[in-house]
């Protein structure tokens, strides 16, 4: 890989449609605000954050108005943005018509209906900006299926002289989300006609954002090693596998890191009493009052309080989880349940909560201080998930002492050690099969260690030690942006 040099200051443009601490749904906001805020830190990179400007940024945040004022052609019609910026170097790209709305990509109900318009917008908002404010970047950093037109535009729409020095790294956060709308909303992209056909944009019959990204973008990276090579077959490439593999080259798995600032039980002012791994005695006040508010009954010390926090998605493996409910619940173990997602399965979670009142707390919402004060007050976090491209849940319990027991795939497997009983040595509990046996069968090993306070002291620690800082991964896609603009000029169009 080529390295930068330190003497040549290289601009990165993130362009994402979410980023802490401004607005999130799930772990690309964590992952594009935490790499924005530590590529601040480092020599040699000018980083730059776009995002849509959300109703909800617009209510929180203070920003400045740049006076900036352009029109974005979107199928037919032109919608003027405006461009909003908050400290020098993160832009807000306004359209009321667009953005001005309670959610960032839909409801319980389903998506919005006009996603296909408003990530046509922003993508070549986001490259209208550029030209607007004279920011020229070196690499543009895009992020899943709502940037995925970007690498695309760059080669076609927007091939000019402005753009000649810009490479592009388009990041996979999740594969099962790729932006597929019907064929009649290409002509929403303005893109020609020869693109859509199989190796171009179109799938199946459809639009697909992502596939516009994969096939253009001169480098790809996805959000672990396991991950990036499970995308390359079809049991997890849903139904991109084959185009991927065409990259394969191209394509890397760099793992995310969390903000170990952001959390840490030992600053975290949310949670009922401070602690760290060398005294732990905060972590027990944090779980007693954890299970008060969630009015659980345990059955004293050695029944384990477990917890779900998480998209409320079949990829979370809920149902893997309700079926081993009945199970759980009469060993013993106090459960809390806590996310958002889809209308069905909130509403067999609220089921869960109401057949077992006192075992199990089952909440629907989406609410950061709570979800701290359960990564902080728990024994065990599960994450029993179909696939995880690398997900953060795990990474955060464990910076809290919460051990995880999850299923071994993707970034799971990649960030926790599993418990090897011989040598007593291990970050969480891993399991294979998607079954809910399976499950139980992991819970049935962590409650064996569980019980042995030696033991599970000693695991708490060594989740707790493991380094989950995003310096490493950082440098990592920083070597990654060197090689892109390296090979750029060779690479043939798509
Ligand atoms: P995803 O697939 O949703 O991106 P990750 O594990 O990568 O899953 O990231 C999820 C992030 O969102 C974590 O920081 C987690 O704490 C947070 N999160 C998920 N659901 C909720 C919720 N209901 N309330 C607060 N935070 C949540």
């Amino acid at each position: 890989m080529a390295h930068l040099s330190l003497s040549a200051p290289m601009r990165v443009l993130i362009a994402t449609s979410e980023a802490v601490p401004f607005v999130k749904t799930g772990g690309l906001a964590d992952v594009a605000g935490s790499l924005y805020r530590e590529y601040g830190k480092m020599a040699g990179i000018d980083a730059v954050l776009m995002l849509p400007l959300y109703l909800a940024v617009r209510d929180r945040f203070a920003l400045t108005d740049t006076g900036r004022r352009f029109a974005v052609t979107v199928g037919a019609k032109s919608y003027r943005c405006g461009v909003w910026s908050y400290r020098p170097s993160v832009y807000f790209l306004e359209c009321g018509e667009f953005f001005d709305r309670n959610e960032l990509y839909g409801t319980a109900q389903g998506d919005y209906h006009d996603n296909a318009a408003r990530f046509v917008f922003f993508s070549r908002a986001v490259l209208e900006a550029c030209m607007a404010l004279g920011v020229k970047p070196g690499v543009i950093h895009c992020n899943d299926w709502q940037t995925g037109l970007i690498p695309l535009y760059l080669r076609t729409l927007y091939r000019n002289e402005f753009f000649s020095d810009t490479a592009t790294v388009l990041t996979i956060h999740n594969l099962g989300y790729q932006g597929l709308f019907g064929s009649g909303d290409f002509s929403l992209t303005g893109l020609g006609s020869e693109w859509f056909n199989p190796e171009g944009v179109e799938f199946y019959g459809k639009v697909n954002f992502l596939k516009a990204g994969i096939i253009a973008a001169d480098r790809l990276t996805t959000v672990s090693r396991t991950y990036a090579r499970e995308i390359l077959t079809p049991e997890f490439g849903y139904g991109l596998d084959g185009v991927l593999r065409t990259r394969g080259r191209d394509l890397a798995g760099i793992v995310n890191g969390i903000d170990v600032e952001e959390w840490d039980p030992s600053g975290d002012p949310e949670i009922a009493a401070r602690y760290s791994r060398s005294d732990l005695k905060g972590k027990e006040a944090c779980r007693k009052r954890l299970i008060e508010e969630c009015s659980l009954r345990l059955e004293g010390r050695d029944a384990p309080l477990v917890s779900l926090i998480g998209r409320l998605s079949t990829q979370k493996g809920l149902d893997l989880f309700i079926g081993a409910a009945d199970e759980i619940v009469s060993s013993g173990m106090g459960v809390i349940i806590f996310g958002k997602g889809d209308e069905s399965l909130q509403e067999k979670v609220r089921g869960l909560g109401a057949k077992y009142k006192g075992r199990v707390h089952a909440r629907v919402g989406y609410d950061e201080a709570f979800a701290r004060r359960i990564y902080a007050g728990s024994d065990l976090f599960l994450m029993p998930s179909q696939y995880e491209p690398c997900g953060l849940g795990q990474m955060i319990s464990m910076r809290y002492g919460t051990v995880p027991v999850a299923r071994n795939t993707g970034g799971l497997a990649d960030t926790i050690r599993d418990y090897d009983a011989l040598r007593g040595e291990g970050t969480g509990f891993l399991f294979d099969e998607y079954r809910p046996k399976a499950l139980r069968d992991c819970l049935k090993r962590a409650l064996c260690v569980f019980v042995d306070k030696r033991r599970w002291r000693k695991m708490v620690v060594s989740a707790m030690k493991t380094d989950f800082s995003w310096e490493s991964s950082a440098k990592q896609y920083i070597a990654l942006y060197g090689s892109a603009k390296g090979t750029k000029e060779t690479r043939p169009s798509p």
